[in-house]
């Protein structure tokens, strides 16, 4: 494969930017290849700097679950811009996005629009502080909530421990009032209440894990979170940035049936654009300023471009609810392919992990028993056949509307014969 414009590019980029990218994982160092500098995209297909076309089931992380450039989010974009990049001011488009928000995951009843993930997540933190009056929060091994610096944890030192920064530059006292739990281990969550369950102002979950490989929550778990949190007057928070519009309208809240007190969406929310959300009931949301005294705020915060992508998005996911189904039967069919050649994957709905490990993922302990090396061989040996899944073996596949079923045959066939060494 010819790849020297991407080459020349990266050199360039490394001159300007930290490792030459402006997000870590697009720098391939797991998999030991050169980013690939994207050119364009269209439909399931991405096209790089120097010609090469690949099959994407990276989707850009999550958020074209329509595909790449869909004609009525462009559309709707392209209009948009039209009427002004941004105005800082109230409009109707973002009404009419918190609506549909609303009418498709009841328990937010009043939302805010943020412009990442990272910022839906961290202040819906905040809200359940100020809501609850307590300063502690309960995460979990391996789940990913952003980089704001109190989430920035996975916890070094086990159970029942403050929590220890992943990052430099994250001071031990901002991580200190994050406690570390177990997924799918509703035992280390009991645990942790039993000492410090006055303190606790929330559990942050993500209700299918999707950052350490995908890892669904096992039978009864979430319905623990839900019951502990309720028994201790602590708020759950849902992090749905990657769940939220994929596991079905009414993401992994209605999917799997447990309700949380406050939800994070992204991804699929914004169409592609810089918007995210967060929300939940009214009586905490109202905590919220100018109702209430805890701080929020952004420049760019519904913005009108990236509110008509999101807007055109959901429309279109709301007109065509079949699109799940065709989502679950396609990645279902690579699931397939993979187990036939011997691989151990998770699934659930339209997003998967190959793990290059003989244990069953369920954790984060389970997850880092994963061969890395194999996982950047297997990488590159799909790349090189036209397909281009994530850099990482703790990465979800993500499939989109768009991917044909010849798309889907001709994965499952690169699949099976590059599967020799599962
Ligand atoms: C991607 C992601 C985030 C962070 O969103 P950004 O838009 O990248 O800030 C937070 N939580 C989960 C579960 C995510 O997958």
């Amino acid at each position: 494969m010819d790849i020297r414009n991407s080459e020349r590019l990266y050199e360039r980029a490394k001159k300007l930017m930290p490792g030459g990218v402006n997000s870590p994982v697009r720098a391939c160092k797991n998999v030991g290849c050169t980013p690939l500098f994207i050119d364009h995209a269209k439909g399931s297909r991405i096209y790089d700097a120097d010609g090469n076309e690949f099959i994407d089931y990276v989707c850009s992380w999550g958020p074209n679950i329509l595909g790449h450039a869909d004609e009525d989010i462009i559309s709707a974009v392209q209009t948009a811009c039209g009427k002004g990049l941004t105005y800082g001011a109230c409009h109707e488009g973002e009404v009419e996005l918190a609506e549909r928000i609303k009418r498709n995951i009841p328990s937010i009843e009043l939302v805010r629009l943020v412009s990442s993930g990272t910022e839906a997540v961290m202040s819906a933190v905040r809200a359940a502080r100020g809501f609850t009056g307590r300063d502690r929060i309960v995460k979990f091994e391996g789940c990913y909530h952003g980089h704001s610096d109190g989430l920035l944890v996975r916890g070094g030192s086990g159970l029942l421990t403050a929590g220890v920064p992943d990052s430099a530059g994250v001071p031990k006292a901002f991580t200190d009032l994050t406690l570390v739990a177990r997924y799918n281990d509703a035992a280390s969550v009991s645990a942790l209440f039993e000492s410090f369950g006055e303190e606790i102002a929330a559990v942050v979950v993500e209700p299918c894990a999707a950052n350490m490989g995908v890892v669904p929550p096992v039978e009864g778990f979430l319905e623990a979170l839900r019951e502990i949190t309720l028994r201790y007057g602590a708020l759950l928070i849902f992090d749905e940035v990657i769940t939220g519009f994929r596991l079905g309208l009414g993401g992994a809240q209605e999917k799997y049936g447990v309700t949380p007190d406050l939800t994070a969406l992204g991804k699929i929310v914004g169409g592609g654009m810089p918007l995210a959300a967060y929300g939940g009931r009214t009586n905490i949301m109202e905590c919220i300023a100018p109702v209430g005294s805890v701080y929020q705020a952004g420049t760019l915060s519904g913005n009108p471009v990236a509110v008509a992508a999101g807007n055109a998005q959901l429309k279109k996911l709301e007109e065509q609810p079949q699109i799940y189904s065709e989502l679950d039967r396609k990645c279902a069919a690579i699931e397939r392919a993979f187990r036939e050649s011997g691989a151990n994957v998770n699934r659930e709905g339209s997003l998967l992990t190959v793990f290059f490990t003989d244990m069953a993922v369920t954790d984060y302990d389970s997850a880092k028993t994963c061969d890395i090396a194999a996982y950047a061989e297997h990488y590159r040996r799909l790349l090189s056949e036209g397909i281009y899944a994530a850099p990482s073996q703790f990465e979800a596949m993500f499939v989109s509307a768009v991917h044909s079923d010849e798309d889907i045959e001709r994965t499952c066939e690169v699949i099976k014969q590059t599967a020799k060494k599962f």
